[in-house]
């Protein structure tokens, strides 16, 4: 998998070897592990969800250009895959889950293998999580509208947002960097995630 990313054009060592440490298979349903280390598989994890493919993963955490001291904010824990990229790169990682189920699912899998350096909460992230913040990375993997005004805000200086937005059938990855009280974005690719629910998110599933 790692070579596959690899010749794909991710270039952050730290980040392909963070990714070739987490054992992806632990993070997918029994029947599906066979396909746990192919880059372009994006797979059903039960209450509707999926883990993003393995590719997307990647994409986005080079965008967010995660340093050894970061404090990170994931939104959408779902398997609990990107936070453990994340834990291998950061100090700390916060991730919330609107999905009671699958953030106790998720914390018991982290927990089991041995992460100490990640924080699980069930709860609306579009509101982020001001009690632990500000962060220097905020990660969303579900589609979201908008951006999340709490998020910008929560974000320290020089800090990274990476999400996707846009319609609920296709989004674009945009990286926004805070400097001061000043926002810039760029977009990275196209790419399709489940939506994002909630307050400052789509209003109900469909
Ligand atoms: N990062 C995950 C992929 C998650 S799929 C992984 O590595 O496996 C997106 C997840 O976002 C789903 O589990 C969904 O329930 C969750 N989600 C959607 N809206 C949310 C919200 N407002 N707050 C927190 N989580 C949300």
């Amino acid at each position: 998998m790692v070579a596959a990313l690899r010749s794909g054009g991710i270039k952050d060592e730290r980040v392909l070897e963070a990714m070739g440490e987490v054992p992806r298979h632990l993070f997918l349903p029994e029947a599906y592990r066979s396909q746990a280390y192919s880059p372009d598989n994006s797979v059903n994890i039960g209450e509707g969800q999926t883990i993003s493919q393995a590719r997307v993963v990647a994409t986005m955490t080079e965008a967010a250009q995660v340093g050894p001291d970061d404090r990170v904010l994931e939104i959408g824990t779902g398997s609990g895959y990107q936070a453990a990229v994340l834990a291998r790169l950061a100090r700390f990682v916060c991730t919330v889950e609107r999905i009671p189920k699958l953030a106790r699912s998720a914390k018991q899998r982290l927990d089991a293998l041995g992460f100490e350096n990640i924080s699980v909460k069930a709860m609306d992230g579009t509101l982020g999580w001001r009690a632990q913040g500000p962060y220097a990375v905020i990660l969303v993997t579900a589609g979201a509208p908008d951006v999340p005004e709490a998020l910008l805000q929560q974000l320290s200086d020089g800090g990274r947002l990476v999400l996707p937005v846009g319609p609920r059938e296709q989004q674009v990855l945009k990286v926004i960097e805070r400097r001061g009280e000043r926002f810039m974005a760029r977009d990275l690719r196209e790419a399709t995630f489940v939506p994002l629910i909630g307050r400052f998110g789509w209003d109900v599933e469909q």
